[in-house]
């Protein structure tokens, strides 16, 4: 191992950006390849609750909690839940919940005290909002802003790793990518996502379909638009299921709305289905519209009165309970090493939170600082350790909240999951 190593990580997600900006923290340089050509290739998706033990944690690690707060919307943690005909059966905001009605008024009444008082606040500082929301876009940038010049190299897809046995050469490994250009490095980090190709070189082990896909839907300018459906959304999200599907609607900054339209069905049925996804937005409304019948209207209009953008997306993730040998200069994180079902709303804030711990450990061998006599290996696999467990039992909490939710109770299955789950981590309400 060099003594100023060279680290390569591939991907340029949150976990890869939180690895490469805790590695700069701490005076250890880093690459970061990245297949798409620039930052603004495609949107990024919806919004993410950042949880204050992993997500929050990683920011903190990261040192941009203090540009986080500029940019969450502590409000966006609420939550409702109803089955097909609309009605709420439980409701949450932070970790204080009740059933029914009572939850519902118990939180509007409790937004209003905020928005009375929210003057006497200072700045940046969250009532009791334990996960505040973040569009996920507005996060990324504030990453891509905080890394030094230069960290990222755009258009380069990772397509070979040739890794050498010899002690006598500097660098471990030769990653080549598709656009022609060959570098050497000592550490490889594939944060290169659920189809990772770093992953490829340690294990043959690989995503398996859930039973679930989803169909993201948008609803742009709700609150001018479609007043009532930002009512019926509320601060944060709604979640509708029964009869193995559901609709699931969360709001965005800027009064947008995002629905994944979710389904358990077939694997291949985006293929099969004769729904024409990107050419005819009026067919593919009433084609989806068809597997929501006897709905109750005002959830049927998130699709009826949605934009013309459809996406849809077969859920998988990776077996749950692996594991794997560790490979001398190569690990993976987030996704790479253990892609959630998104039900549990987990899988960013575990990949920062590895980014942000395999930083510190490569950082403790690394850093000019650094006095220590372990070797880098013994350092990520105290890393791997860690994250195999995390991950694991993350993705087991994650697959079942995905088996209540989506079955043929739907929500009530996924409230009385729900009641359970809080009551055993934190008591039942006063
Ligand atoms: C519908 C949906 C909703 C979700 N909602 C939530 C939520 O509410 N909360 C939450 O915490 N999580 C959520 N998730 C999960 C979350 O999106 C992922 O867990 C998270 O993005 C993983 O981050 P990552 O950095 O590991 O990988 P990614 O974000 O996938 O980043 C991987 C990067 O690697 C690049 N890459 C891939 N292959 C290569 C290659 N060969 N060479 C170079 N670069 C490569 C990709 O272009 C990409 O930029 C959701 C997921 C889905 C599908």
């Amino acid at each position: 191992m060099s003594t100023n190593p060279h680290i390569a990580i591939i991907g340029a997600g949150l976990g890869g950006l939180t690895l490469a900006k805790v590695l700069q923290l701490h005076r250890v340089s880093c690459t970061i390849y990245e297949l798409e050509a620039s930052p603004n290739v495609r949107t990024q998706g919806g919004s993410l609750d950042l949880k204050l033990e992993s997500g929050q944690r990683a920011l903190e690690l990261a040192g941009l909690t203090k540009e986080f707060v500029a940019i969450a919307r502590p409000e966006g943690d609420n939550m409702r839940m109803a089955g097909k005909d609309g009605k709420v059966l439980f409701a949450m905001q932070g970790f204080d919940f009740q059933d029914g009605f009572e939850a519902v008024q118990k939180v509007e009444r409790e937004r209003a005290e905020r928005e009375k008082s929210a003057e006497s606040k200072p700045v940046g500082v969250w009532d009791d909002a334990i996960r505040p929301e973040v569009d996920r876009g507005m996060l990324r940038q504030l990453f891509l802003d905080s890394l030094a010049p230069e960290t990222i190299k755009w258009g380069h897809k990772l397509v070979s790793i040739l890794t050498s046995n010899s002690s006598s050469t500097s660098h471990k490994h030769q990653l080549t990518f598709a656009n022609g250009i060959t570098v050497a490095a000592d550490v490889v980090v594939g944060a290169d996502g659920a189809w990772s190709y770093v992953r490829s070189a340690i294990t043959s082990a690989k995503p398996e379909y859930t039973g679930v896909t989803m169909v993201e839907v948008q609803l742009s300018d709700v609150d001018t638009r479609f007043p009532e459906i930002g009512k019926m959304i509320g601060r944060g999200s709604f979640i509708t299921s029964q009869d193995n599907k559901a609709l699931m609607a969360q709001r965005n900054a800027n009064s947008h709305v995002r629905t994944y339209v979710a389904l358990r069905i077939a694997e291949d049925w985006v293929k099969t289905c004769n729904i024409p996804f990107e050419t005819d937005p009026r067919e593919t409304r009433l084609k989806i519209l068809e597997y929501y019948q006897g709905w109750a209207p005002e959830l049927r209009k998130l699709v009826e009165l949605c934009d013309d953008a459809f996406t849809p997306r077969r859920i998988y993730q990776m077996p749950i309970g692996l594991k794997w040998e560790h490979k001398a200069g190569i690990t993976v994180l987030g996704d790479a090493a253990h892609l959630l079902s998104p039900f549990g709303g987990e899988g960013a804030n575990l990949a920062m939170l590895d980014g942000a711990e395999l930083a510190l450990a490569i950082a403790s061998v690394a850093s000019p600082n650094s006095d220590s006599t372990e070797t880098m290996d013994s350092a990520i696999i105290r890393y791997e350790q860690v994250m195999f467990a995390r991950g694991n039992e993350t993705a087991a909490e994650s697959d079942t909240t995905m088996t209540e939710f989506i079955s043929e109770e739907g929500a009530a299955r996924g409230a009385a999951y729900m009641r359970n789950q809080f009551t055993m981590h934190q008591g039942l309400p006063e």
